[in-house]
């Protein structure tokens, strides 16, 4: 049985660490904070949404990230503060934009691999996590972005979804409490949505039944090679004394926007971009049950998600931003999210809202980078998923496992 490290008790390192305990091999997660999912697998949108696959690498977004510049309250937002590590993601991001179509149709087959395996371990773990099987709703409002959809569906659909578009009266009886005017909208049965913080947990509480160790409140300072095999020196987040070094066969780096620098360590240049992003939560009292909706929803030209966990919650996450490492929650950001939220539910009260800021590790052209490093062949990376790291990570999870395996 050989030993692996995990870096980052996350959504993609505890499907790491599960994947690997399932093919018999003995797990170390070590995580800085002192829980899983603590980053952005805390707060996110909650969407497992093979519809949402979309690559983002299109010229309209360039168009919309320049024009928005200086607009405070745009779904995209650029800090024109250049940086070499913003400045060379961006190059990267444009020269992928010649892979829009293959990067999309690739994103929404993991997916849907992903969805399966994400249904199976649930069930076969017995994890509570509000999962909402209803499908998912995109609604667009004008003729220019509903042909738009078109296009992207034909892609989508080439990938193996399946999706229907519906007009503006189905939208009506899809999800009665989502109020507005639109042109029309796609709906997709298989989508779902479940709160991934609750998940994450569940699923290091499985991977500890089955023998994996996790090691909290440990920070990863250094990587290297040894003669059979890898070491990790360590040291305590929260105490100053604390520090070790851990030994093992293989490591996996899953440290979402932190993979960027663990990779530099091992000599590999890894451009995991922070796109920020933000979520509100509506605590929904009870007179509201029926005022917000149950259907997973898009907007796709304000750039927001929103998912329905149980009677008591509803969450609405969105907008991305380039602004380095920065993790403050703006009042400025969080705004549109709740003018958004009273504008499509107006009958919701929103007096009682969580907020919550988030950086998606987001690699230039959108695909996560799963498989063995150019450096050494013991390390190995699980990251870089962007927006759909809730979406994707059952099936990256599986397939670095398989890839370790050969
Ligand atoms: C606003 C918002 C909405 C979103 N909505 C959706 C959605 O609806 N659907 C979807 O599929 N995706 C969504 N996403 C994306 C998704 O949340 C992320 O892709 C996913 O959570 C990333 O998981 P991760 O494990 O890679 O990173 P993380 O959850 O950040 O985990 C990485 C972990 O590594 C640890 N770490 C890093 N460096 C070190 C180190 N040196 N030593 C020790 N530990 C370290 C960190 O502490 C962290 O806990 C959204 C993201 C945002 C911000």
């Amino acid at each position: 049985m050989s030993h692996v490290i995990v870096i980052g008790a996350g959504i993609t390192g505890v499907t790491t660490a599960y994947a690997l305990l399932r093919a018999g091999h003995a797990v170390s997660v070590l995580e800085r904070h002192p829980y899983a999912a603590l980053e952005t697998s805390f707060a996110n949108g909650g969407q497992l949404s093979a519809s949402n696959a979309e690559v983002w690498n299109q010229w309209s977004n360039v168009a919309h990230g320049i024009q928005w510049i200086f607009t405070r309250s745009a779904p995209l937002l650029l800090n024109p503060k250049p940086s070499w590590h913003k400045m060379s993601w961006l190059a990267e991001f444009i020269g992928a934009i010649g892979k829009y179509e293959p990067n999309t149709i690739e994103t929404v087959r993991l997916a849907l691999a992903a969805r399966r395996r994400l249904f199976e371990i649930a069930e076969a773990e017995g994890i509570d996590f509000d999962l909402a099987k209803r499908g998912l709703l995109h609604v667009y409002r004008d003729t220019a972005s509903l042909a738009h959809a078109r296009a992207a569906n034909a892609m989508l659909l080439r990938g193996g979804l399946e999706r229907t578009e519906v007009t503006p009266a189905e939208i009506r009886a899809i999800e009665p409490t989502l109020a507005g005017t639109f042109e029309g909208g796609f709906f997709t049965p298989g989508d779902a949505s479940g709160d991934i913080c609750r998940f994450t947990r569940g699923l290091a509480e499985a991977c500890v039944r089955l023998g994996g160790r996790f090691q909290f409140a440990t920070q990863v300072d250094a990587l290297r090679d040894t003669p059979n095999g890898v070491a990790v020196d360590w040291s305590g987040a929260e105490d100053p004394d604390a520090r070790g070094v851990l030994e093992a066969d293989r490591l996996v780096i899953c440290a979402g926007v932190g993979s960027r620098q663990l990779a530099a360590l091992t000599g590999e240049r890894l451009n995991v971009y922070p796109v920020k992003g933000y979520s509100i939560t509506v605590a929904v009292k009870p007179q509201d049950v029926d005022h917000a909706p149950r259907v997973a929803l898009l907007d796709d030209a304000a750039k927001i998600v929103t998912s329905r966990f149980g009677d008591a919650r509803f969450r609405i996450a969105g907008t991305a931003e380039l602004n380095g490492y920065n993790r403050d929650v703006r009042a400025d950001r969080i705004a549109p999210l709740l003018a958004w939220t009273r504008r499509h539910f107006p009958r919701l009260d929103t007096s009682d809202v969580t907020v919550w800021a988030g950086l998606r590790p987001m690699l230039p052209d959108m695909l996560p980078r799963v498989g063995p490093s150019r450096r050494s062949k013991r390390v190995f990376f699980n990251t870089g998923h962007g927006h759909l790291g809730w979406t994707l990570s059952c099936a990256t999870a599986d397939l670095v496992a398989a890839q370790m395996a050969a």
